[in-house]
């Protein structure tokens, strides 16, 4: 996935087009809105980005969890099976991206790329509803993907990269 920085305003409609998307729990999301100020004043400049998991290439959430519940499906997609998951919290301490919560129904839960939505040749809900068209989701393998023309064009930069976990989401700035 590719996020414009310089087309996101922070409106929600991503947020909330998950949580009806997923039947993500009243009070709970699968992604969210992150203002950065640089700068000093006055030269100041504000970052608005969309977040959610990274899908990360190199992934703690899968390594510490104790029953395989998290895993990487083809493609790269990180996901967690809730019937496999103790809900012992492993992959949440592990995440430097704070990108799963706990479902009141006794499983960890997080951004699955709507895999169910792309499978059908659908982009991801958030991708969709977005009213200024700053995300981008497809084959980073594939050239002539739109997805891979914006990274190819665009300075880029991953949130937290000495993390060292290889971030798969790019946010175009
Ligand atoms: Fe930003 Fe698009 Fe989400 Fe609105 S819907 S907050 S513009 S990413
Ligand atoms: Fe795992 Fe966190 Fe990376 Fe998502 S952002 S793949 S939960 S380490
Ligand atoms: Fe939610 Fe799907 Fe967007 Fe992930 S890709 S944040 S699950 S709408």
């Amino acid at each position: 996935m590719a996020i414009d920085t310089k087309k996101c305003v922070g409106c929600s409609d991503c947020v909330v087009a998950c949580q009806t998307e997923n039947n993500v729990p009243h009070g709970y999301s699968r992604d969210w809105i992150s203002e950065t100020v640089e700068g000093t004043y006055p030269e100041l400049t504000l970052e608005i980005r969309s977040e959610r998991c990274n899908h990360c290439d190199n992934t703690p959430c899968v390594r510490t969890c104790p029953t395989g519940a998290s895993h990487v499906i083809e493609g790269g997609i990180v996901k967690v099976t809730h019937e496999e998951c103790i809900g012992c919290g492993a992959c949440i301490e592990s995440c430097p991206y704070d990108a799963r919560y706990f479902h009141p129904d006794g499983y960890v839960d997080k951004c699955t790329f709507c895999d169910h939505r792309i499978k059908n040749g659908q982009d991801p809900a958030c991708v969709a509803v977005c009213p200024t068209h700053c995300m981008y989701f497809g084959d980073l393998d594939d050239s002539n993907s739109e997805v891979a023309k914006k990274i190819a064009t665009r300075k880029t930069k991953v949130l937290a990269p000495e993390a060292g976990t290889k971030p798969q989401i790019f946010y175009l700035i």
